[in-house]
């Protein structure tokens, strides 16, 4: 087993505290994210089970062991940065063949694991170029194959696609996660990118200021976050003024449950959980209809503060600019902070 538990790591840099009381649990063969801005500890979380950096304090397990006394080289596992990383005087074949040749393993055996291995990522043809001869994404998929050559138990990949262009970038993040569950591999993927976070794992840890502030598969981080920080972090919310009308809260036309520590807040509301009825009375205002593809988003305005609202096509199709309308919410429980 290859389950990896972060306990309470802390890393200081001399007065800068780059992780504090960081802890994580990573089942055996799941994807988990590290998510979270620039600078609040991902690489360092990384480089800490990589085995290139020793935390100031808090343990590191792996499959149940202790492994912060092992080096790098004897945890053996594969990393993949964002800055392509292959030998540039090394053909497509020689790059994935470097680790196997580390390892003392017969040109024979090499050669036929390097064939699989082009063969798992679509390379086949291009075994024979140079790093200079190929595209940012196809650079990345050796780089990926080179990391699992030997069959590392655990694989590492900071920001792997940061550096390529969108369409690259989501076509690789798939090529990712299906070569991840063909190999059923223990992978911690960082980003702070929140949509890549989101489509690729298991289960996501959203990071701040050097702690895990909620993990959760990305439906439940969606549905559930547990504060604004992680709300705002994974997708876009509207910020709603409420309050509380004896033991319930209004929140636009409806009355949900919520917090009974205060009495005024803001409430966090999706835009496809707002639901729009046409009332002459209706204090918000229809300002803007966007027609996105598989849906529409509508603007309005309520009260001087603007609501966003995605629709199903059919159901906006009665909409039109300047309508008044009352707006309710489909949430029932939805997350409220005090103001
Ligand atoms: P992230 O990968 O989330 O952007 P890092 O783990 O690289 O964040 O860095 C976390 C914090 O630690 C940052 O404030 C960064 O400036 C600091 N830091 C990282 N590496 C070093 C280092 N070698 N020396 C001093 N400070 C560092
Ligand atoms: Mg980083």
């Amino acid at each position: 087993m290859t389950d990896v538990q972060f306990k309470n790591i802390t890393k200081h840099y001399g007065a800068e505290v780059a992780l504090s009381n960081f802890s994580l649990n990573i089942n055996s063969g799941e994807l988990v994210s590290i998510l979270g801005p620039s600078g609040c500890g991902k690489t360092t979380a990384l480089r800490i089970l990589a085995g290139f950096i020793q935390p100031t304090a808090g343990n590191l397990l792996v499959g149940g062991h202790e492994i912060l006394e092992l080096p790098a080289a004897k945890r053996g596992y594969g990393m993949v940065f964002q800055s392509y990383s292959l030998f540039p005087n090394m053909t497509t074949f020689e790059n994935i063949e470097f680790p196997l040749k580390l390892r003392k393993i017969d040109a024979a055996a090499r050669a036929k694991r390097v064939n699989e291995l082009l063969d798992l990522i679509s390379m086949e043809e291009h075994a024979q170029k140079f790093p200079h001869q190929l595209s940012g994404g196809q650079q990345q998929r050796i780089a990926l194959a080179r990391a699992v050559a030997l069959e590392p138990p655990i694989l590492l990949l900071d920001e792997p696609l940061s550096a390529l262009d969108a369409t690259v970038r989501d076509q690789l993040r798939d090529e990712i996660r299906s070569l991840q569950k063909r190999l059923g591999i223990t992978t911690v993927f960082v980003t702070h990118d929140q949509q890549e976070a989101m489509a690729i794992s298991d289960q996501v840890a959203i990071m701040r200021s050097g702690q895990v502030e909620q993990l959760g598969s990305p439906r439940e981080l969606y549905q559930n976050p547990k504060n604004s920080f992680v709300a705002r972090f994974v997708g876009i919310s509207n910020q709603i003024k409420s309050t509380k009308i004896g033991d319930a809260w209004k929140v636009l036309g409806s009355s949900v449950s919520g917090p009974a520590e205060f009495n005024t807040g803001i409430a966090f509301i999706r835009p496809e959980d707002i639901k729009i009825t046409p009332n002459l009375d209706g204090i918000a205002v229809v300002e803007e209809i966007s027609f996105l593809g598989s849906f529409v988003r509508v603007f309005m305005s309520v009260e001087g503060n603007r609501v966003i609202a995605d629709l199903q096509i059919s159901e906006a199709e009665k909409l039109i600019i300047g309508q008044q309308v009352e707006l309710t919410i489909r949430d029932a429980n939805p997350l409220i902070e005090s103001i």
